[in-house]
C-alpha cells in the first residue's frame, strides 16, 4: 500500500496534488510519501517483534539525508556500502552504534573513518579484507565487532544483475569453507567476531530462497557455536521484492518474511538484524515528469517525456517495469492509445516502456513514473548535461525540496580549466 492515489480528478502525493510540485519545482522530479515510508519501516518491525532485532535501512536504496533522518528517527539502523553512505548515515543524525558497513571492497580509509565514527559491525567479505581490517583495528588500538559474509550458494530466482548468493557471484565466502575462515579471524587481534550475514539478492518474490539460505545459516551456526565460536548476532540481509506491477501477483509481505526467520533461526537465540531497502522505500516514490511532445511514428506513436535514462536508469540497466500513469485521472471508460514512453537522451536505450496504454496527453501534461523510490535518485546522473534530478518529500498537505535541482552555473563551476590549457 502506498499513499499515491487519485481523488479530485489528480494523482495525489499524501494530500497534495502532484501539478503543486510541478509548478513549484519543475519537472522531472522525485516525489516521496513520508506515510508509506513511516508505514512501511513499521512493517518490518512488526514482522520481527518476537525477537531482540535491528532494521537496518539499505542506504544504497535511497541515500537522501531527510529520507535517513526520517528513517533514523523512527530507530532503523543504516546498512552502508561506502564511506559517502557512511557519512550520510550520520550526517543524518544515525549513531554509529546503528550503523552495518557491507560491501565487497571496503578501503583503510573507508574502514577507519567508520572504526573513528563509531560502528555497529563491519560485515567482512573475504579473507584479505579481514586481514587488512584485523591489521588496522590493531593500528588504532581498537577492537572492532565483525560477522563475516557467507555465499550459501542459493539461487535467488531474481534478475542475474541483482542476485548475490549463488557461489559465481563475488559476495560472501563460500559456506563450504566457513569454518575454517571462522577460525582464523577468532586468532587475528582487533576483530570481535560475533556474527554470521547473509545477503542473497535483490527484489525477491519468492519466501524458499530465503528458506533455504536461512537454513544453512542456522546449521552453519550450530557449528560454529561447537567450535567456540560466540555468535549472538545473525545478518539476513535484505531483498525483499515489491509489486512493480499492480495487476500482478504481489511478492510476498513482510510479516510473511519474519515468519520464515523465526522457523529457521528463532530458536538460536540471536540478535536479528535485516537490511531493507528497496521494499520500504520503493513504493514510497514516483518519478514526476511532463510530456514534451507527441510523436507520431512509423506504426507507433511516442510519448516524449522530460524524464531520461539518467533520472531513472532502471529501465535501461535491467529492463525493469515501471507502471506509468497520467496525473489527471482519466475518465471512466476514456478512450486508451499505446505510446512508445521515451525521453529526450540521444540513445535508443533511453525508452521506459513500449506500448504503454494511455489517455490521450498532449504537451505539458503530467505523467507519473511509479515504484520509482528506490534505486531511482540514487543511481542518477548528469549525462547529456542533463541537472540532476531534484527531490521533494511530501507529509500530510506539505512538501518540501530536499534537494534542489542544481542551476547551469552550478554545475559547470564543478569543472576547472587548467592554467597551462
Ligand atoms: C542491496 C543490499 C541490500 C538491500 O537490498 P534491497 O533489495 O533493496 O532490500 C541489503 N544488504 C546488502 C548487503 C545489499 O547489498
Amino acid at each position: 500500500m502506498d499513499h499515491f492515489n487519485y481523488h479530485d480528478g489528480e494523482l495525489h502525493a499524501e494530500e497534495v496534488p502532484l501539478h503543486r510540485i510541478a509548478e513549484q519545482v519543475g519537472t522531472p522530479v522525485y516525489v516521496y510519501s513520508t506515510a508509506t515510508l513511516t508505514r512501511h519501516f513499521g512493517l518490518f518491525r512488526q514482522a520481527l517483534d518476537w525477537t531482540d532485532h535491528l532494521v537496518c535501512f539499505a542506504v544504497k536504496a535511497n541515500s537522501n539525508l531527510a529520507v535517513l533522518k526520517l528513517m533514523g528517527d523512527l530507530g532503523a539502523g543504516m546498512d552502508v556500502v561506502s564511506g559517502g553512505e557512511y557519512a550520510r548515515a550520520r550526517a543524518a543524525g544515525v549513531p554509529g552504534e546503528r550503523i552495518v558497513f557491507s560491501g565487497v571492497g571496503k578501503t583503510l580509509i573507508e574502514m577507519r573513518q567508520a572504526i573513528e565514527g563509531g560502528i555497529r559491525q563491519f560485515n567482512i567479505e573475504s579473507e584479505p579484507e579481514m586481514r587488512a581490517l584485523s591489521e588496522l583495528a590493531v593500528s588504532m588500538g581498537a577492537e572492532v565487532p565483525v560477522a563475516i559474509r557467507v555465499n550459501p550458494d542459493v539461487d535467488a530466482k531474481t534478475h542475474e544483475k541483482i542476485a548475490t548468493g549463488k557461489s559465481e557471484n563475488k559476495f560472501g565466502i563460500p559456506i563450504a569453507r566457513a569454518r575454517q575462515v571462522y577460525a582464523e579471524a577468532a586468532e587475528l587481534p582487533g576483530l570481535r567476531v560475533l556474527g554470521v550475514d547473509v545477503h542473497i539478492g535483490s527484489q525477491l518474490t519468492d519466501l524458499e530462497p530465503y528458506r533455504q539460505a536461512y537454513g544453512k545459516v542456522a546449521e552453519l551456526t550450530r557449528v560454529l557455536r561447537a567450535d567456540g565460536h560466540a555468535i549472538s548476532r545473525l545478518d539476513l540481509g535484505g531483498g525483499l521484492g515489491i509489486p512493480y506491477r499492480r495487476d500482478n501477483n504481489a511478492p510476498p509481505l513482510p510479516i510473511e518474511f519474519g515468519q520464515v526467520i523465526r522457523e529457521t533461526v528463532g530458536d538460536l537465540g540471536c540478535e536479528i538484524e535485516i537490511e531493507p531497502g528497496r521494499n520500504i522505500v520503493g513504493n514510497a516514490g514516483i518519478l514526476l515528469a511532463s510530456v514534451i511532445y507527441l510523436k507520431e511514428g512509423e506504426g507507433r506513436d511516442f510519448l516524449i517525456v522530460d524524464a531520461a535514462m539518467n533520472d531513472l536508469l532502471r529501465p535501461a540497466m535491467y529492463s525493469a517495469y515501471h507502471d506509468i500513469v497520467p496525473v489527471a485521472e482519466p475518465a471512466l471508460g476514456e478512450e486508451l492509445q499505446a505510446f512508445d514512453v521515451v525521453g529526450p537522451i540521444c540513445e535508443t536505450g533511453d525508452t521506459f516502456r513500449k506500448g504503454v496504454e494511455l489517455p490521450a496527453l498532449a504537451g505539458g501534461d503530467l505523467v507519473a513514473f511509479r515504484s520509482a523510490g528506490a534505486y531511482g535518485a540514487v543511481m542518477a546522473s548528469e549525462y547529456n548535461s542533463r541537472p540532476l534530478v531534484p527531490e521533494v518529500l511530501v507529509k500530510g498537505d506539505q512538501f518540501a525540496v530536499i534537494r534542489a535541482r542544481p542551476t547551469f552555473e552550478e554545475m559547470l563551476a564543478r569543472d576547472s580549466i587548467p592554467s597551462w590549457l
